[in-house]
């Protein structure tokens, strides 16, 4: 519920002066007063370019200095505020390091305690001289010696400098660039309030608000950025104050808003009707050694009823590794090419478009479907008969990777894209495919996602997409036993992994990405093949994959290793996704602790693919931290990937997971997904109701919800959509 005293409401820039209200929201950062050219250059380093950017820059956590600690007073150990006297400034150089440090020591009558910065000494050494008083917070530590208490890197209000508000408040704690002090970070973020805060538009229509009761942003940013004495710092701490209630609320009706335009827009644009197969469809199916999941059928049928439909498809296909997913993929392409036209699939690796086309093409050849392979690796005159294949019609179904959108690849009559996400394709490339609508209209488009998310993040990342979820494996999967293990236990792993070789079976060894760098990546993989051959895994048959293989040389390994040529594969990540070799029954993965637990489970994937039980052992540092292990842990009891994904969601938050702007969404910023279910739920409502009454904003009480749309959304949501 709203506090008994709001701040007072700000005053809202008229209709008139919106767009130049959002226009100056929009201005760099060097607008706001404070910031000359090298703090701006700081600030946009930092991710902070605009003057908006800067206002929503909430503060991370509040100190709560309302009460002052008298210097005599102090517990050692605790969070204090306390207020002294300079009496000394002092540099230091200590140690073997030859660090720099700078002391200063604050009295009040006969106690003293001594401040201690070990970082910007040069910056903190100018400010402060004899006499000044100071008011400090920070942790009280025991003294060194005989030394007074000693308080590290306090943060430091200099009283004669401050109005008396900052004396006794609650006061914001922003993160910042290393190189900033925290007390200019506060001060520039209350610059751009003090001269921009009133420009923040209200927008959301008077009955929304009334009805979800929150504030405008406007007051509720200025509540976050100096709280009133009387908040609590509790609720502000854990980010539940009413104020951030109602930013977030803001925010995820304008993400909902946006979702739900691209989802009708697509929903009323003109596209092909296809009939549900007759021929190619039902032959695949019989053609097949087993019958289709109850999920699969499920799919099925909802994808044949979009494409029955005379609007172009949007639909995401979900399902856990092994779900079944390229076949479902498969029959949706034989719908469109039963009717003359053309399907392409688009994978995120030359790699996966490889296999997935080997698979596809060999239940295509039969019913005389043609489906190519075109990659950058596919040169010269391949090349030139799949391009020409694709533009007279004769090549039913294309496979590739991104590379068939960006190469303006010409199409005969392209009916469906089957765009396997693996949450690296986001809503941009989706939209590119989109604009390369013919004049039959709106393309079909089925993203794959072997990533299950839970359905209310489903609803926000893809809220612009229905959505089918394959929650059942094909039968007679023997489920993947896995452990975790520390690295001093490693040979007890390659014990059990000689073990399954000499049964006849097949093993991965997996190295994470060890730095950015791709050459990095290499030495390790090609280090640790070596170390392998030469010790614990002595005398096996081991074969090297990494990222940076030519594509045909990364086919030819996999080819042998599928083969049986190589016992072990030791590569980097680029089997994450699709490799399939049944025969594969162990994968060993090297510090697992940098995975998450999403894309651990995806790897271990690639085990248990055939009859054989498989195994995946995952190896942490002896050193890790426990609750690491315990989140490895999960993945020891389920396997069950929406589970998975949950339990990942919970630790890391869905930036990290998914990646929100990858996805071309608006940024969240104080909002989170996992966390605040039931406002998503509740913005969603708002907003289609809204949409219910004005589907394409035009009416005027829209004016501001649309300028503000366009605005948030910025180039991410095509405006034609929005009418
Ligand atoms: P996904 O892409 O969802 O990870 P795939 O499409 O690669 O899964 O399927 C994994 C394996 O299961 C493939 O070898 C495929 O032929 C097989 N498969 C698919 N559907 C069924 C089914 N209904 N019954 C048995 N096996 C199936
Ligand atoms: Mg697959």
């Amino acid at each position: 519920p709203p506090p008994a005293s709001l701040p007072p409401p700000a005053s809202l820039p008229p209709p008139g002066e919106l767009a130049a209200a959002l226009a100056a929201l929009a201005a760099p950062i060097n607008r706001v007063p404070g910031v000359g050219p090298k703090r701006a250059q700081e600030l946009v380093r930092f991710g902070l370019g605009t003057v908006e950017n800067l206002l929503y820059h909430l503060p991370f956590r509040y100190e709560d200095r309302r009460i002052v600690t008298r210097l005599g007073e102090l517990v050692i150990g605790s969070d204090a505020t306390t207020e002294g006297e300079v009496a000394g400034v002092r540099q230091a150089v200590v140690g073997r390091t030859r660090r720099r440090l700078l002391e200063v020591v604050l009295r009040d009558g006969p106690s003293a305690v001594l401040l201690v910065w070990f970082n910007q000494v040069q910056y903190f050494a100018q400010r402060f001289v004899p006499g000044q008083r100071l008011l400090v917070h920070g942790r009280v530590e025991p003294p060194i010696g005989n030394g007074p208490n000693r308080i590290v890197h306090p943060d430091v209000v200099v009283l004669d400098d401050e109005d008396a508000a900052s004396r006794a408040a609650i006061v914001p704690v922003y993160e910042k660039p290393t190189g900033m002090p925290v007390g200019v970070m506060r001060r520039l973020v209350h610059a751009a309030l003090e001269a921009y805060g009133h420009r923040l538009p209200a927008a959301l229509p008077p009955a929304v608000v009334a009805r979800q009761r929150v504030l405008d942003p406007a007051r509720a940013l200025r509540y976050l950025h100096t709280p009133p004495n009387e908040a609590s710092v509790e609720a502000l701490n854990a980010q539940r104050s009413y104020a951030h209630h109602s930013l977030a609320f803001d925010e995820l009706f304008f993400l909902q808003l946006g979702l739900a335009l691209r989802r009708s827009a697509a929903g009323r644009a003109p596209g092909t009707a296809f009939p549900a197969s007759t021929r190619l469809a039902p032959a695949l199916r019989a053609a097949l050694p087993f019958r289709l999941t109850a999920a699969q059928d499920r799919a099925v049928a909802e994808i044949e009823a979009d494409l029955a439909e005379p609007h172009p498809m949007r639909r995401l296909l979900q399902g856990d590794v092994g779900s079944g997913k390229t076949l479902v993929g498969l029959l949706a392409a034989l719908t469109v090419v039963e009717q003359g036209h053309q399907a392409a699939f688009m994978a995120p690796t030359e790699l996966l478009a490889e296999q997935h086309h080997a698979t596809i093409a060999a239940l295509a050849a039969p019913l005389g479907v043609r489906a190519e392979l075109l990659t950058g690796a596919v040169r010269g005159r391949a090349r030139r008969e799949v391009l020409h294949g694709l533009a007279s019609g004769q090549v039913d179904i294309v496979v590739g990777t991104q590379a068939l959108i960006q190469e303006g690849v010409e199409f005969h009559r392209l009916g469906l894209a089957v765009v396997d996400e693996q949450h690296r394709f986001g809503v941009l490339q989706r939209a590119a495919w989109q604009r390369r609508e013919g004049e039959g209209g709106g393309l079909d488009v089925l993203v794959m996602s072997a990533t299950p998310i839970p359905r209310t993040l489903a609803l926000t990342l893809y809220g612009d997409l229905a959505v089918s979820t394959l929650d059942e494996l094909p039968p007679g999967r023997t489920p993947i036993a896995t452990e975790v293990r520390r690295a001093a236990r490693r040979d007890v792993v390659h014990q059990r992994l000689r073990e399954e070789v000499a049964r006849g079976h097949q093993a991965y060894v997996v190295y994470p990405l060890v730095e950015e760098s791709e050459k990095s990546e290499l030495r390790a993989a090609t280090t640790m093949v070596r170390e392998l051959a030469a010790g614990p895994l002595a005398g096996l048959r081991l074969a090297l994959l990494h990222g940076r293989m030519r594509a045909d040389e990364k086919d030819d390994v996999m080819r042998r290793f599928k083969a049986h040529e190589f016992d072990v594969l030791v590569s980097t990540t680029v089997i994450e996704v699709g490799i399939d070799v049944p025969n594969a029954t162990v994968i060993v993965i090297e510090h697992a602790e940098r995975f998450g637990l999403a894309q651990l489970h995806q790897l271990r994937g690639r085990v248990g693919r055939g009859r054989a039980r498989g195994w995946c052992y995952l190896i942490a540092p002896d050193w890790m931290h426990e609750d690491t292990f315990k989140r490895l842990r999960v993945l020891e009891r389920t396997t069950d990937g929406f589970r998975i994904a949950e339990a990942d969601l919970e630790l890391r938050g869905p930036g990290d997971f998914l990646g929100t702007r990858q996805a071309g969404l608006p940024p969240l910023r104080v909002a989170n997904l996992m966390r605040d279910t039931a406002l998503l739920r509740a913005a969603r409502d708002e907003a289609l109701a809204w949409l219910e009454a004005d589907p394409d904003l035009s009416r005027p009480e829209s004016a501001a919800v649309r300028a503000v749309l366009a605005h948030r959304w910025a180039g991410r949501l095509e405006l034609a959509e929005v009418g």
